[in-house]
């Protein structure tokens, strides 16, 4: 009896084991600008799936167990990191005991890792202050070099994983690069016309943008990243929209927009909503090009 079970639990086993080598490899990522590149470099070889949408805030998404069971099966987990999905991450992958995608395991992938950080804190972190950002700056897909940079990591850990299909993901990759090269090509004028511009960005989620596009960011309408504007700070940033004549207030739909009308109606400054993410508008930026042309003609025209 006792031979039986052993056989049965042998055979169950083999069932579970990892994953076969014809299967498609089973990604999950935090955002939907993750997603939409993983998809992009896998093309039909891997299944993906994203815990955080789009017009969500990034820094605090609620841990369902769905993304539990998610994660269970995933090969892949990739995420921002610099501390961006450490409210809920931990947990979510504690409750996944999926030894694969921990820390140390094959898919585990920190994407932060291949990014040239902005805003890495120098000296003495202290997260007390309500700083989300303790790391250095986790908003870097808005820079479409880090774009091509997502997709060389993502070629790289699935040609690692299922190394059949490697050839796929070298195509797929350029033809993604091929195609952000185009795109850039079409937004040179929008480019020309932000450059220099003076903006005030809510969150500090639009420095790698401004690093690309050179628009110039004379205030942020929190005091510190994830701290929202207190009465003094505002009065700060009132008096700066008015010394350097910046044109836009730069947020996410997600932030509160009375306290950027308080500026506006004192300053006649405009207040730009833009998505940060794929998904951000329901409908308007399906992909990461959309995204980036969306976010980068908005812009254009509220400054030119
Ligand atoms: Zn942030």
């Amino acid at each position: 009896m006792i031979r039986r079970i052993h056989i049965l639990l042998l055979a169950a086993a083999l069932v579970y084991a990892p994953r076969v080598a014809s299967a498609q490899l089973r990604v999950v990522t935090s955002t939907t600008d993750l997603y939409d590149i993983a998809k992009a470099v896998g093309g039909n070889k891997i299944t993906a799936t994203h815990i955080g949408e789009g017009y969500q805030d990034p820094h605090f998404i609620e841990a369902k167990p769905s993304f539990v069971l998610q994660l269970r099966s995933a090969d892949v987990w990739a995420f921002v990191g610099l501390d961006l999905e450490i409210g809920w991450m931990p947990l979510l992958l504690e409750g996944a005991r999926n030894t694969r995608i921990r820390q140390g395991g094959s898919g585990y992938l920190d994407v932060s890792t291949v990014i040239p950080v902005l805003d890495r804190p120098q000296g003495n972190i202290d997260r007390s202050m309500g700083d989300v950002h303790a790391g250095g700056n986790p908003h870097y897909w808005l820079d479409p070099q880090n774009g091509r940079r997502i997709a060389r990591l993502f070629k790289t850990k699935f040609t690692q994983l299922d190394p059949t299909n490697s050839s796929a993901y070298d195509a797929n990759a350029r033809a993604f690069e091929a195609r952000l090269n185009a795109a850039e090509k079409g937004w040179q004028a929008d480019l020309a016309a932000i450059k220099g511009k003076p903006v005030v960005a809510w969150h500090t989620s639009w420095r790698y943008f401004a690093e690309y596009n050179g628009m110039n960011i004379v205030a942020f309408m929190e005091p510190k990243p994830g701290v929202p504007p207190s009465p003094s700070h505002l009065y700060g940033v009132i008096q700066t929209v008015k010394r350097t004549g910046a044109k836009a207030i730069i947020m996410e739909p997600f932030y509160d927009r009375k306290v950027a009308d308080l500026v506006s109606k004192q300053t006649g400054i405009k207040i730009l909503i833009l998505p940060p993410s794929v998904g951000g508008i329901p409908g308007a930026v399906p992909d990461y090009f959309s995204l980036m042309r969306y976010d980068m003609s908005q812009l254009a025209n509220a400054v030119r």
